[in-house]
């Protein structure tokens, strides 16, 4: 078994009076909450939400704050964060498994499955957020879903005080949809009535001892000594020195569960300088457990590419498949030209990510759409592009209405409405209601918001 814990989704705050929900959120937005519960295990979250609950207290459990729009007046408001983020990976039934707490920093997890050489994440790197929410939304990108990874949710249920197991096929995952999501209005508009405490996620299965290679390469002179290659911080690598703590003081980490790893462990690209681990091809140089980069490229260190884009970039057909570290390196390149990589420097990454869903429409509907109009079937219905409607109502990048927008489209991809500054919940929703009015105006169709509004 492998054992870490990860970066949180949310930043720690100051004690004292809560900070405004705009320093906790991607979009900026927000005023001061009653007050912010933080957790640091999982009984503390299930009775901090168990007595907001019982005392008809309006909860946000929070996680990266990436997917809000929260008004400026919101002092009845209980904050609960989740401050685990502990993961442990093992292999049962052959094939690797990943549980990780709900405050974890999703793309966190992703680099550092990645790093092991399990591919399955990458497609869905750079997405900000928590793994809690990750699964609530069914986040998703470059033709990849979190419902293509998880298998089971455990999490507390409001209604009925219990914790219980979720395995995947009974969480009616959708578009951007999950029985989770579809909970939240039943309780009052805000956080779910299942709140995830856990994720486990199926990365795929584990090549058989005799794919292994048997020749570990040594690392080069000057590796650096710490960063993505140097996850040990609680479990045994061979790099670490003799001595190093391996496990951080955390009830999830007990030395037992975190074991050790007695398995070659290289950094980013080291080692592999053969024909098979090129720089096109990073992901095969990590030496998974089991898999030498001498090995079959290929299995749990490759990933589908169902995206053209992603092809692209990857110079491989649709339906291939290539090594993670190098869907992760193209995903991440791809997201930043289109501002959807925090940071702080550009207000074209100050929102919540798209901000409107792809519209489904019924087949009459589709048909009336013009003819360059993206169409993809969906069970009797079809599936077009936000973002193409916008554009072609007269939408573009960097658009927003009055003299001094402080809430436009993004510069660099029209589906985000961005926060230029100062800008507040009553902006964004003044400008959300033009957009969707002009493109009903424009085609009969009503676009509907992504994120959660708290107001
Ligand atoms: C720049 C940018 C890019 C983005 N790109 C994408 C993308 O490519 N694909 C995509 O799908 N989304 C994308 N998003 C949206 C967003 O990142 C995701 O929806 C993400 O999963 C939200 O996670 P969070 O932890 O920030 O949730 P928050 O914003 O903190 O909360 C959102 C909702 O989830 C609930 N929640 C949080 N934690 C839990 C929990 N443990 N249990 C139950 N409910 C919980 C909250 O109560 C709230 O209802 C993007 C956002 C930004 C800002």
């Amino acid at each position: 078994m492998l054992a870490t814990r990860l970066p949180l989704a949310s930043p720690a705050v100051r004690v004292g009076a809560p900070p405004a929900l705009s320093q906790l959120t991607t979009f900026r937005l927000g005023g001061h909450p009653a007050r912010i519960v933080d957790c640091d295990t999982d009984t503390q979250v299930i009775s901090a939400i168990a007595d907001s609950d019982r005392h008809g207290r309006r909860i946000l459990v929070l996680g990266g704050g990436s997917n809000l729009v929260v008004a400026d007046r919101v002092d009845d408001l209980i904050v609960v964060r989740d401050r685990r983020s502990a993961v442990h990976a093992s292999v049962e039934d052959g094939r690797v498994r990943v549980s990780a707490q709900a405050g974890a920093a999703w793309d966190a997890l992703v680099e550092w499955t990645t790093a092991q050489g399990w591919a399955a994440l990458a497609p869905l790197s750079g997405i900000p957020g928590s793994v809690g929410a990750l699964a609530v939304q069914n986040v998703g990108a470059y033709g990849a879903s979190a419902s293509d990874v998880i298998s089971l949710v455990r999490a507390y249920d409001r209604a009925t005080g219990q914790v219980g197991e979720h395995p995947a096929q009974t969480l009616a995952f959708g578009y951007r949809d999950s029985a989770l999501k579809r909970s939240v209005a039943q309780f009052g508009g805000i956080t779910p009535r299942w709140v995830v405490l856990e994720v486990v996620f199926d990365l795929g299965a584990q090549p058989q001892p005799d794919a292994v290679a048997p020749t570990p390469s040594p690392s080069p002179p000057g590796a650096p000594a710490d960063g993505i290659g140097r996850v040990g911080a609680a479990y045994d690598q061979p790099a670490a020195e003799p001595g190093t703590p391996a496990t951080p003081a955390d009830p999830a980490f007990s030395p037992g569960a975190a074991g050790r790893v007695g398995v070659a462990y290289e950094q980013p690209g080291v080692g592999c300088g053969g024909p098979v681990c090129g720089i096109g091809q990073v992901g095969a140089a990590y030496e998974q457990p089991g898999v030498g980069c001498g090995g079959p490229v290929g299995g749990i260190g490759q990933v589908g590419v169902n995206y053209d884009q992603l092809a692209a970039a990857l110079g491989v057909p649709v339906g291939s498949s290539a090594p993670g570290a190098a869907v992760r390196a193209a995903v991440l390149a791809i997201r930043r030209s289109k501002g959807m990589v925090l940071d702080a420097a550009d207000h074209d990454t100050w929102s919540a990510g798209s901000y409107f869903t792809n519209p489904f429409v019924t087949p009459a509907q589709a048909a009336a759409l013009p003819a360059d109009a993206p169409r993809f079937e969906a069970a009797g219905q079809v599936k077009t592009s936000a973002a193409w409607l916008m554009t072609q109502a007269g939408i573009g990048r960097g658009y927003g209405i009055g003299d001094r927008p402080r809430v436009t489209t993004s510069t660099k991809h029209v589906l985000a409405l961005t926060n230029r500054g100062g800008a507040n919940a009553a902006d964004v929703l003044e400008f959300e209601r033009w957009i969707v009015d002009r493109v009903r105006r424009s085609f009969g169709i009503a676009l509907t918001r992504e994120p959660v509004l708290i107001t």
